[in-house]
């Protein structure tokens, strides 16, 4: 697939993409989200230039998402890529993954890790075995390590905090948690620790997809969750999965107005992946390409954002990577999980990070970005704080 050649402007979806804008603040999150996961969101306006989406409405996303394949779809990559250079750079932030536990109490029914897929062999990695991969991960270069597992009470919150502490004691590091929904006083223990930062994906806005997924879990639980993590001060990652079964484009849409509504640091888009031993095992992965535009208008709306290429979409494309690089992503999450344990974290099957060498491959990965006309990062990555952040002079050259 050709990623661009330089942006030609374009008119999509035979409708004007610039309007009138009317911004909406982090202030404006309640009243949208109560919006945004019903559908109604009202208002339709967007301004979408290469300098980002400033104003969010459903109806004006939509036609990004339906870019024509050719020109079109090519002029939303580039233009996104041109944000993504404007706001935070040439630089790709790589953050070292350890899975440290595929036990789980949940029931996505598209998840490997799923409670009843009683066919996987479950592990659970030690502290001291979490504290040693970790060391090793930053000796190799990393500045980042996010501790990923399923939902597992195993460890609380004050385990999970002194494994925090000893990761921050090896050097100025960040640590991101990914170990899904807890109370909002075991979230404020881990942050009281130094966790710096917390992924928990929205996975679909439509309230009722979400409910049909996720047996007896609601989406306004996890938006709860989300908002609690920001309230406390993380850097909060949300997401979404392309192609789930049940999904439309509208979603779709609804998904990255969510995203803008919740103000996330981080986000991560990528493909859904059936897996044999779930009830979604019979449906058909998600779409590259949508995943891709998905991601390329998420750039536009959250400019400042880190956006992690996803090993799910890495898995369905070998040149995973490097498409969603060039599309709008400046974060990769390379594999660092002990080999042993690496073949039981199944989220789906034959993911790509299986292949990651033992310290996920960070010298091939300065390679290609080198290859690229990108650099690995040389800081820790986090987010400026939204007072800090500054607005890259206007490109004319804008996207309508
Ligand atoms: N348990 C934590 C959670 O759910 O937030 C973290 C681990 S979970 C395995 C990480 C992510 O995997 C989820 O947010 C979900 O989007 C993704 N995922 C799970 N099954 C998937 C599938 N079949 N295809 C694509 N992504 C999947
Ligand atoms: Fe568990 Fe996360 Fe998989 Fe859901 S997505 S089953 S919470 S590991």
């Amino acid at each position: 697939m050709k990623i661009h050649e330089g942006p030609s402007p374009v008119r999509m979806g035979g409708g004007p993409l610039r309007s009138n804008t009317r911004n909406r603040e982090a202030g404006d999150i309640d009243l949208e989200l109560t919006e945004l996961s019903t559908g109604r969101a009202e208002s339709p306006l967007i301004e979408t230039d290469c300098n980002g989406v400033t104003g969010l409405d459903v109806a004006c996303i939509i036609p990004l998402l339906q870019a024509c394949p050719g020109d079109e779809t090519e002029s939303l990559f580039a233009c996104a890529d041109r944000t993504r250079k404007g706001f935070v750079g040439d630089s790709v932030h790589i953050r070292g993954i350890i899975e440290f536990s595929n036990y789980c109490v949940r029931n996505c029914m598209y998840c490997g890790l799923r409670r009843d897929n009683h066919k996987l062999r479950r592990y659970r990695m030690t502290p001291d075995e979490i504290l040693a991969t970790s060391e090793k991960g930053i000796k190799s270069g990393y500045r980042t390590i996010v501790l990923q597992s399923g939902e597992d009470a195993y460890y609380s919150a004050s385990d999970i905090a002194r494994i925090v502490e000893g990761i921050k004691a090896f050097g100025d590091v960040a640590v991101t948690l990914s170990i899904g929904e807890r109370g909002r006083s075991e979230y404020a223990t881990v942050r009281s620790a130094g966790a710096d930062r917390f992924l928990l994906k929205h996975e679909t806005a439509d309230t009722e997809l979400y409910r049909r997924l996720h047996p007896g879990a609601p989406l306004e639980t996890r938006i709860e969750c989300l908002q609690d993590l920001k309230s406390l001060g993380f850097q909060v990652g949300s997401g979404f999965i392309v192609g789930l079964p049940g999904q439309d484009i509208s979603i779709i849409a609804r998904d990255i107005a969510l995203l803008k509504a919740l103000d996330v640091e981080m986000a991560g888009i990528g493909p859904f992946i059936p897996h044999p031993d779930t009830p979604l095992a019979s449906y058909p992965a998600g779409d590259v390409v949508m995943t891709l535009k998905a991601l390329a208008v998420a750039r536009l709306a959250l400019p400042h954002a880190n956006l992690p290429v996803t090993t799910a979409l890495s898995t369905l494309r070998q040149d995973g990577r490097e498409l969603a690089l060039s599309s709008g992503g400046n974060v990769i999450m390379p594999n660092i999980t002990p080999a042993k344990y690496r073949e039981l974290y199944e989220i789906y099957p034959d993911s790509a990070s299986l292949k990651d060498p033992e310290d996920g491959g960070i010298r091939e990965i300065a390679v290609m970005l080198e290859a690229m006309g990108r650099e690995v990062s040389t800081t820790k990555g986090d987010t400026l704080p939204r007072e800090k952040r500054p607005i890259p002079a206007r490109d004319e050259d804008s996207f309508q």
